[in-house]
């Protein structure tokens, strides 16, 4: 899911949960009214359709109007507009203001889409909030001003200053807010940065950065543990020593920068025919590479390296003008409990014997014994 998509998605999910609240308002005054109703019926006798017509009816009638007409919008319309959220809020406080005149300091219901209207997050919305609570204040004042107990100047000037008091307090809140939503991705950024140098670090310790292959370090240290695993649990265990035939050759004749271009397609090649994630390769040293198989006999292990040394003979380098590299292996079987520089020797000298008998050729013990 995109940012975008979460961050629409959550606002409707807060936007529902304000339209539920507004409900429940509704739902609450409707109760109250039956309560008030059901005391004062006790003590006096009114005419009781009056009462319910005048004070119940037509006020739950109005809200209804005012929450259907929201509810149309958002979920017909699919309009989600925040102001309408705010307005519709500012217009069901305006009816229970009227609705109950009667009860003490219900005008600051006027301050309930001023708060609704942090859940937006953005100031201009607060001030939106403030300019409907002006609008609905100046029409009450002009209309009827008793409602707002403002017709004396100390209750107005009293109500104003409240208003406005909200007001500066929201907004620094919204303000403060925003400061910690700062800090907040400004730290999480720098987390993220660290992680990644982490990473990025983590592999330049462990991979040569030509061939992308685990480094001779990171190379020694799998193997000592995979020999440990391997006296351990009696696994098969297969070392071969690639090297590159006269490769100074290359260099000479081509210069350092092709011999660079065939370091890596050779990796390459080596890389892509070791198929199983439990087997290992590495640049060894220069022109060297170094392969531990981890789950296959002997002969599959000399029939892998095969395939490998045959494909990077046929392979033209059109930086060699077509010419192509040969490599000579050494192939050796690990033999329980004799240690890593046993076989270490018997690869390296089984490298040396295919150099030393023409290149362009894998030895291994299974020459000299089983094959
Ligand atoms: P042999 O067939 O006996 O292996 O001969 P060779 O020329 O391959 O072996 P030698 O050890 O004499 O030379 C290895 C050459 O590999 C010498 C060195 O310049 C070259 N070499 C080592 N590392 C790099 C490298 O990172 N880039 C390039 N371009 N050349 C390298
Ligand atoms: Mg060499
Ligand atoms: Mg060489």
């Amino acid at each position: 899911m995109s940012e975008v998509q979460w961050k629409d998605d959550r606002r409707s999910v807060w936007n529902r949960k304000i339209m539920n609240f507004y409900w429940a308002i509704v739902l609450v005054s409707l109760l109250a009214d039956f309560v008030a109703l059901f005391i004062t019926t006790r003590y006096q006798v009114f005419d009781l359709s009056d009462i319910l017509v005048l004070n119940m009816m037509i006020p739950f009638v109005i809200q209804l109007v005012i929450m259907g007409s929201s509810e149309f919008i958002i979920r017909w319309l699919k309009r989600e507009s925040p102001y309408l959220i705010i307005l519709t809020g500012t217009a069901l406080s305006t009816v229970l203001i009227i609705c109950n005149e009667t009860v003490d300091g219900i005008k600051y219901l006027l301050l309930l889409p001023m708060i609704i209207s942090l859940f937006f997050d953005k100031q201009r919305k607060l001030v939106f909030a403030l300019v409907a609570n002006a609008v609905v204040t100046t029409a009450f004042y002009t209309i009827k001003p008793v409602l707002l107990k403002l017709d004396d100047i100390y209750g107005l000037i009293s109500y104003i200053f409240v208003m406005l008091g909200a007001f500066v307090i929201l907004y620094e809140l919204l303000n403060r807010g925003k400061e910690i939503n700062r800090h907040l991705s400004k730290s999480m950024k720098s987390e993220q940065d660290l992680l990644i140098r982490t990473v990025i670090m983590d592999r330049q310790t462990k991979y040569d950065a030509l061939t992308d292959m685990y480094n001779h370090k990171t190379f020694h240290e799998y193997l000592d543990n995979l020999i440990v695993q391997s006296d351990k649990y009696e696994l098969p265990l297969q070392l071969a020593i690639i090297d590159i035939d006269n490769f100074k050759h290359v260099n000479d004749t081509f210069g350092h920068a092709v011999g660079d271009v065939i370091l890596g397609r050779v990796s390459r090649v080596i890389k892509q025919a070791i198929l199983s994630p439990d087997d290992i390769t590495a640049r060894f040293g220069g022109e060297e590479f170094a392969v531990i198989f981890t789950d296959k006999t002997p002969q599959q292990a000399f029939d892998t390296i095969e395939r490998i040394r045959t494909q990077i003979e046929t392979l033209s380098h059109h930086e060699m003008n077509g010419k192509n590299v040969t490599v000579s292996i050494g192939l050796a079987s690990y033999r329980y409990g004799t240690g890593k520089a046993a076989i270490f020797s018997e690869a390296d000298s089984m490298l040396y014997a295919a150099k030393r008998s023409g290149k362009n050729q894998t030895i291994t013990q299974l020459q000299h014994t089983a094959v």
